[in-house]
């Protein structure tokens, strides 16, 4: 009995020291761990809780007609949103024509060529532009090509469009408050000949698949902290989005992306969230002459609040646009505005 004690203690002390052993060794490694993930801690709290940088989009911009004339006399059709440009960290647009001098327009109903004169006005407001559209193309390749060069000699980003198929599909990358955002554009409504091919400049088309693999190198290969892609979609008039429109949202969302913003209908769309991701389908046109109705003569510009976790925030203006296609802000009317947390969106009036 006493020995059988003894062994019994003996078998306990041994387990026990065992025990202890592993305690150190455990607590060893979770040491080291703590201590490698400390910085990326640190970092991303970091820029969690530093002020949002503010990113603004603006929907479908036309400078071919009166908006065109008045640039060509010393004019500013942008210059109702000359503060809320200004005082955003990131200035995005929907670029729904060409800039160039070269092509032949299409056969088409509407084709749209901007004169390079308007560049620098679009400079004064902008960072970059979307040109996955179904304008971009309308005066062919060549003067798509001759745009992306007239862009860049601008110091004009672009997105979505590019001189090859590659291009295209890779995001523009901008960094602002040690924030860095990818941007994605693709166009979906008709044509697709506008699209660019593996050795031909053109815009780059929303292949579910392609869509997939950009959102996930936009993160893997690009080292972004945000994804957004900004659509060209929806049917013509519709104020809500449809079918088609859900599931690309809701699959983009699915593989990263942290919003998605959208235009084309030339009206204003609902707004969704899917897993904490806000879609803004449409916001609508923004200097656009050739309207047809008074719900295409009010557009959205879209104001984001971006954080490491994504959009902290969103608030909407409203531009109501002229029969001359010129935008002015309407600060008495409401519109959509959110902010995390928040169960729906709401409507907020003038925001600041
Ligand atoms: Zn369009």
């Amino acid at each position: 009995m006493t020995r059988a004690l003894f062994h019994g203690a003996l078998a306990f002390a041994q387990a026990r020291r065992l025990t202890l052993v592993c305690d150190r060794a455990l607590a060893r490694l979770l040491a080291i761990a703590l201590l490698l993930a400390a910085p990326v801690q640190a970092q991303a709290q970091a820029l969690t809780h530093q002020p949002p940088v503010t990113l603004v989009f603006a929907g479908d911009i036309v400078l071919d007609d009166t908006a065109g004339a008045l640039i060509e006399k010393g004019q500013d059709p942008f210059a109702g949103f000359g503060d809320l440009f200004s005082n955003a960290d990131i200035r995005l647009g929907n670029l729904e024509c060409v800039v160039a001098t070269t092509g032949s327009a299409g056969e088409k109903n509407y084709t749209f060529r901007a004169h390079p004169r308007t560049l620098p006005v679009l400079r004064r407001h902008f960072d970059a532009l979307a040109l996955a559209n179904n304008h971009s193309g309308d005066y062919g390749r060549e003067a798509f090509a001759e745009m992306l060069g007239l862009l860049k000699n601008a110091g004009l980003g672009y997105f979505g469009g590019g001189h090859t198929l590659k291009e295209a599909h890779t995001p523009l990358l901008i960094e602002r408050k040690g924030l860095r955002i990818a941007l994605l554009g693709y166009n979906e409504f008709m044509p697709r000949s506008f699209e660019a091919d593996a050795d031909a400049p053109g815009s780059a088309w929303s292949e579910d698949e392609q869509v997939v693999a950009d959102i996930r190198a936009a993160r893997s290969v690009h080292h972004a902290h945000l994804v957004i892609p900004v659509m060209h979609w929806g049917w013509e008039n519709e104020p809500v989005a449809n079918a088609r429109q859900q599931q690309l949202a809701r699959l983009m969302v699915d593989a990263g992306a942290d919003a998605v913003i959208g235009g084309h209908p030339h009206v204003t769309q609902d707004i969704a969230h899917y897993r904490g991701r806000p879609i803004i389908y449409s916001v609508g046109n923004f200097v656009m002459k050739e309207t047809d109705n008074d719900n295409q003569r009010v557009g959205w510009v879209l104001r984001l609040q971006l954080d490491a976790s994504g959009v902290r925030a969103f608030d909407t203006r409203v531009a109501r646009i002229s029969m001359d296609g010129i935008p002015t802000p309407d600060a008495s009317t409401a519109s959509p505005c959110w902010q995390r947390g928040d169960a729906s969106v709401g409507q907020c009036r003038n925001p600041d």
